[in-house]
């Protein structure tokens, strides 16, 4: 995510870093250089100004003249000016309101408004325990109906049905009276987008707001759109009192202008980013993480509340339990902790949340990649029980045998060997510290607590 500006920042930073103490010459060279990351990543010009006029100031300042490290100092200007960028802290969605709590969604055509009815249908679900009705006012493309009946279906929302016949004010009025007869404590109300902005579908969302009343209008942006995200979101704003945005595809987007401009053009807050096409990938949005994960610093917090939230506490305590008592870690435990790790959106969603990461070459990142997972795990599925179990057996037939049976070679099977190895290395030595040890060893700050029990896990 924002990998570009990640990387121009870095190298922007580390120029500072050979220089004895913050002149207005660097200063000025520097904020040029910052100047072209921000423009290159697609941020809106007022926003780069304000950014590099405020940040210059900062710097120009009698204390931070004086000290002695001027990277150090820099970064640190330059990282409280992207949390102000970004609308400081995190806002979460107010649901306050006599139930059913009605959220209507907004955006264009391909935002990801459908998949994010059901991340939020599930979100809230699962954090806030809350029942949860979804309907389709979307009757321009039969296919979006279905869309939205199988998400629901996959994260257990209660669906109300609409067809193409039928008029957009009028199922949401109906679906409104449905959800209150079910005692359904939130209505997420998906909506028909258009490829632009057009009046006739603003006419369309103006009617159902007023009709429906929602405690929240969220307005839906692909974040690849840059700082165009920005100016659809005014154009928006401007029809409807929006209450938030939620930032979708984050995931694939390198530069990062939108989640830098839409705060400050339209002064509404981003509530949630999405990070994937599967319905667990949203995170609600904390402009200091953003901010920290930019500068390439990581983001240790979000990555604890992903592991705590999505990683099967009951296998980890057991496979905790299982080592303390001195039993050994083997293939199958191996396997376990691969597909946990891909259950948290793989590897690379968690590499980019390691401090330091941002400087790690890309190279390096990719030979982890998510499909190494799946092949790992296939060789390991080709082992019989026993294998597992006892993996020094495994020699020249067995592996000429594992190696055809999970379509892989013979070389794949005798690194995965080696990883396995070198990671019960890893976990006899964690059988004392445990997590907190392991993450200090990686570098991070890792802040006390929050850890899944037994803290078995080898990242
Ligand atoms: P709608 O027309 O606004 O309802 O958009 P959809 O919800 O149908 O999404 C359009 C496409 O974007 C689909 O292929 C989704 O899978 C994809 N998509 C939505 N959100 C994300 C996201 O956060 N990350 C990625 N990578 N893809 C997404
Ligand atoms: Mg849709």
């Amino acid at each position: 995510m924002f990998d570009n500006l990640t990387e121009r920042f870095g190298k922007v930073l580390s120029n500072l870093r050979g220089q004895g103490r913050l002149t207005e010459e660097n200063i000025k060279d520097t904020m040029r250089e910052v100047r072209m990351a921000l423009l290159e990543a697609d941020v809106a010009l007022p926003v780069v100004r304000a950014f590099v006029d405020q940040v210059k100031e900062k710097a120009m300042g009698e204390e931070v003249m004086k000290s002695l490290s001027p990277g150090q100092t820099l970064i640190k200007i330059v990282n409280e000016e992207l949390v102000r960028v970004m609308g400081e802290a995190n806002e979460s969605l107010d649901l306050a309101a006599q139930p059913p709590a009605v959220i209507l969604m907004a955006g264009l055509q391909g935002s990801g408004k459908t998949t994010s009815v059901a991340k939020l249908s599930r979100w809230l679900q699962q954090n806030d325990k809350k029942k949860v009705m979804v309907v389709s006012c979307d009757v321009y493309r039969p296919a979006a109906i279905d869309q939205l009946q199988t998400l629901a279906g996959e994260v257990g929302a209660e669906f109300f049905p609409s067809s193409a016949e039928q008029d957009p004010l009028e199922i949401a009025q109906a679906a409104l009276a449905r959800a209150k007869k079910a005692f359904a404590e939130v209505l997420i109300v998906d909506t028909a987008g258009r490829l632009h902005v057009d009046d006739e579908m603003m006419a369309e969302i103006k009617q159902l707001h007023a009709a429906i009343d929602p405690v929240e209008t969220l307005f839906v942006v692909d974040s690849m759109t840059g700082q165009d995200a920005a100016n659809t979101a005014q154009a928006f704003n401007e029809a409807l009192p929006l209450t938030g945005v939620i930032l979708t595809k984050a995931d694939g987007d390198a530069r990062g202008g939108a989640a830098l401009s839409i705060r400050q053009i339209t002064g509404k807050p981003i509530k949630f980013i999405g990070m994937g096409e599967k319905t667990d990938a949203l995170e609600p949005f904390h402009p200091d993480r953003i901010a920290s994960r930019i500068l390439g610093m990581g983001d240790v917090l979000t990555l604890v509340e992903e592991v705590s939230r999505k990683v099967d506490q009951d296998k980890a305590a057991k496979l905790a339990k299982k080592l303390q008592k001195g039993k050994g870690f083997d293939l199958e435990d191996f396997k376990e902790q691969m597909s946990q790790m891909a259950n948290l959106g793989g590897m690379s969603g968690l590499l980019d949340k390691l401090p330091g990461m941002g400087e790690v070459p890309e190279q390096v990142k990719n030979q982890v990649n998510d499909r190494e997972i799946a092949r790992l795990i296939a060789i390991i599925n080709s082992m019989t029980p026993h294998e597992r179990r006892f993996p020094a057996v495994i020699k020249g037939s067995r592996k000429r045998r594992i190696a055809a049976g999970s379509g892989t070679q013979i070389q794949d099977v005798n690194k995965l060997l080696k990883q396995f190895t070198q990671m019960q290395k890893m976990m006899k030595k964690m059988k004392g510290g445990g997590m907190k040890k392991m993450m200090r060893s990686l570098g991070g700050r890792f802040p006390g607590g929050g850890m899944p029990p037994g803290g078995g896990f080898p990242f």
